[in-house]
């Protein structure tokens, strides 16, 4: 690993403030037990903020390096463009010092919108299916870290960027949620489920050096610190953009996926397009109504009756609701389509950064699918759609008939 010039020596001393103090000591105490390590990183503040600051107390020789240290980057497809373009420019700063980055993706076929629009499965919400995180973001890391691992030799540290501030360190506590509380939606997750998971499950453990870190301490050292040559000169001041420019540090906004469909709002987008910069982003506001609309009866398919399992038990939740029509995906791509052309005639007018919501690669294998006639498993096609009346079955078999 390159090692940058450092202001340890001469007179000139790097200021830290107690948090980064702690983060170190916590650096000191676990690191040098492993030989190997690896950072889960999403492109958010969080993460960003571990990321460049353990790179630089290894470029300043305040931690004594480990063997190999790899970089994830989970690429969900679907992040904020701000992160995106951020994220881009901070792995060139790090290929630039040696640093290995793999970029991790689901595959093309369990991506979001190719799972969706393709597969049929709908959007996830908050009550029933929630497939996404594990989906695109845990099980693609999952599967690197096992790559990785079987790579290596011994056991590797793997570090996130999990933070929970002040109050959860008096309570001890580290909630496994998808994003709340001005959290990352999968930070959570990489801590809890990553090293109970198959195939790596007793060679990974993992960190969260900036725990103890309040919402401030991030932004000082994302905006102030990071950006500052002797601080490792990190591309990190734009990811501001995504929690709200300037107003960034009294915003405590979680960011995810562009539309996320279980966030109520989008505060995250609409902090980014109140910027005039970023405002071309716009568009982007129309995206969670399509996977709401999608959710609706007249898009979906429904069982008619109990459903028989492979055992030949009875499904618990009779005439349940199931997957897209192909009407309803093919009329939602156009939309997320013409969503990007729009935001993307509007860059190129502006001479700003082009966004990539649906690649060529991923819209081909979305027609593909729906024109072999792709289900999702359990579903033929040719149950009726879920707004045609008919009788209602209930878990005993009881029927009431529709009185019309
Ligand atoms: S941000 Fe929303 S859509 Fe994206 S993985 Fe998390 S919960 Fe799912």
């Amino acid at each position: 690993m390159a090692q940058q010039p450092t202001l340890f020596e001469g007179s000139k001393r790097l200021v830290y403030d107690d948090a980064i103090e702690l983060t170190l000591q916590s650096m000191q105490a676990y690191g040098p037990a492993h030989e190997h390590w690896g950072i889960a990183w999403s492109g958010g503040k969080d993460s960003t903020a571990t990321l460049t600051l353990i790179v630089h107390l290894l470029d300043t020789g305040r931690l004594q390096p480990p063997k190999s240290l790899s970089v994830f980057y989970a690429d969900t497809r679907q992040e904020l463009p701000p992160l995106a373009i951020s994220a881009e420019a901070i792995m060139r700063q790090m290929e630039e010092r040696g640093i290995r980055c793999e970029v991790v993706r689901a595959p093309l076929d369990k991506r979001f919108l190719v799972y969706i629009l393709g597969r049929g499965v709908p959007p996830p919400n908050n009550n029933t299916l929630r497939w996404c995180t594990r989906q695109i973001k845990v099980d693609p890391m999952t599967q690197a870290l096992a790559d990785r691992l079987d790579r290596l030799d011994g056991s590797i540290l793997m570090i996130t960027g999990v933070r929970q501030g002040e109050s959860a360190m008096r309570d001890g506590r580290i909630a496994m949620s998808c994003g709340k509380d001005g959290a990352e939606c999968g930070q959570g997750w990489y801590q809890e489920v990553l090293p109970q998971s198959k195939g790596i499950r007793g060679r990974i453990a993992t960190l969260a050096p900036l725990l103890h870190w309040r919402v401030c301490n991030v932004w000082d050292w994302l905006r102030i610190y990071a950006p500052m040559r002797e601080y490792g000169g990190w591309a990190t001041a734009a990811i501001a953009d995504a929690y709200g420019g300037d107003e960034a540090e009294e915003v405590n906004a979680r960011t995810g996926c562009n539309g996320c469909p279980l966030a109520s709002k989008d505060k995250a987008l609409d902090a980014v397009i109140a910027s005039s910069q970023w405002s071309y982003l716009a568009p982007l506001k129309r995206l969670k109504p399509i996977y709401r609309d999608l959710r609706k009866p007249h898009n979906r398919l429904r069982k008619a009756g109990i459903e028989r399992l492979k055992d030949g038990k009875a499904a618990a939740n009779p005439q349940r609701m199931g997957p897209l029509t192909f009407e309803a995906r093919l009329w939602a791509l156009s939309e997320i389509l013409v969503i990007q052309d729009e935001i993307n005639a509007a860059a190129r007018a502006a001479g700003r950064p082009a966004v990539d919501i649906l690649n060529p690669e991923e819209e081909a294998r979305i027609r593909e699918l729906i024109a072999a006639g792709t289900w999702p498993q359990g579903w033929d096609g040719d149950e009726p759609t879920a707004d045609t009346p008919m009788d209602t079955v209930f878990s005993d078999g009881s029927v009431q008939p529709l009185f019309i």
